[in-house]
């Protein structure tokens, strides 16, 4: 008998889901991801018990076909990537097809869709997935995912879910930095219906970014700016609205938030003469660079980067925030030649 074995398919979505769905915030962060991507305009996400009972989204994107729910939750299948050359000019968040199959297999989910055009919709639920017919359900256009107690299969998994309030941190944050990069819809996050904050949609990505750091009367300055190949679009508060720690300093790269300490340190030193001592600035920053410069990291939820050249990184960042600040027509707080 031949000792190697091949893993029967929901074996593989739960392997699969051990490591693209470490929390409930991995779900959000993959779920709010599809709705953008299916150009939605309204999201809203509610939570029951920091989403260990219920995490559910709703959206007004473009729906799922009747046909095509069934898929939606099979591994490897996607809608957004037919073939290899599509790999090289990937435009949405997702390409994978694998975050709805690893979600259905460690949750009780039930996905109800409407694609605009239809009258009605229909409903799919997988049981840790045990796949149950489609039902006829009425709803308005637009998709409607509930994670019922996420990793009821699972316990172990379950029991590593952290204090309410930490898992809780982890979703508001996890939809603040997909709202901050993503202004056409209006972003809804409630736990256990209870609102914890609502954003609607704009007309700009400043007007954004001005409404969820909450500024106050002040505006961000917005820069664009190239070099060594890598473009910088830095929104940056004057140095007058500082923080007491860098929390509300956010960086995408290739559209990505990451946590990256080479930006961070650039737009630390460029602020340095303009702000007070232990006073952090408050930046969001988008980087684009050529795909092959940055290494990101194989892991799938790692939000960690590297680059083939961290130095003109740092310098590509530190000049665009200078140039950015010097443009707003602000005087250094402390002389430069003190
Ligand atoms: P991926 O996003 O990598 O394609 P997913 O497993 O996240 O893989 O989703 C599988 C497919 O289900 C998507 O390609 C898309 O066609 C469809 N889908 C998922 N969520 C939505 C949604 N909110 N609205 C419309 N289609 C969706
Ligand atoms: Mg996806």
């Amino acid at each position: 008998m031949s000792k190697i074995k091949v893993l029967p398919p929901l074996l593989v979505n739960q392997i699969a889901a051990g490591e693209c769905i470490e929390r409930p915030a991995s779900i959000v962060k993959e779920l709010v991801e599809n709705s953008i991507d299916a150009g939605a305009t309204a999201i809203e996400v509610g939570v029951e018990e920091a989403g260990s009972r219920l995490i559910r989204i709703t959206d007004n994107g473009c729906g799922i076909d009747r046909e095509d729910l069934p898929l939606a939750i099979t591994s490897h299948a996607t809608s957004k990537l037919q073939n290899a050359d599509d790999l090289l000019n990937i435009r949405t968040l997702g390409f994978r097809g694998e975050a709805l199959a690893s979600v259905a297999s460690v949750a009780d989910v039930f996905i109800s869709s409407c694609p605009s055009g239809e009258q009605s919709g229909y409903k799919i639920r997988s049981f840790g997935g045990d796949v149950k017919p489609l039902e006829p359900v009425a709803m308005n256009h637009g998709t409607i995912i509930e994670v019922h107690d996420l990793f009821f299969n699972i316990p172990a998994r379950r029991k590593f879910l952290k204090k309410k309030a930490t898992e809780m941190g982890h979703i508001t944050d996890t939809l603040t930095k997909l709202a901050l990069s993503y202004h056409k819809a209006s972003f809804k996050l409630t736990h256990n219906n209870k609102i914890v904050f609502h954003v609607e949609k704009t007309a700009t990505l400043k007007e954004r970014i001005e409404q969820l750091l909450a500024i106050g009367e002040c505006e961000m300055l917005e820069i664009s700016y190239e070099r060594n190949g890598i473009e910088v679009q830095a929104f940056l508060a004057p140095p007058e609205v500082n923080r007491a720690n860098s929390k509300q300093q956010y960086v995408y790269i290739n559209g990505r938030c990451i946590k990256d300490r080479i930006v961070l340190r650039a737009v630390a030193d460029a602020y340095s003469d303009y702000l007070p001592m232990k006073r952090h600035a408050v930046a969001v920053l988008f980087l684009q660079m050529h795909p092959e410069d940055v290494d990101v990291n194989v892991h799938p939820t790692k939000a960690e980067v590297r680059y083939r050249d961290s130095s003109g990184i740092y310098s590509a960042v530190y000049h665009a925030t200078l140039e950015g600040l010097r443009k707003g027509d602000l005087r250094p707080s402390i002389p430069l030649f003190s």
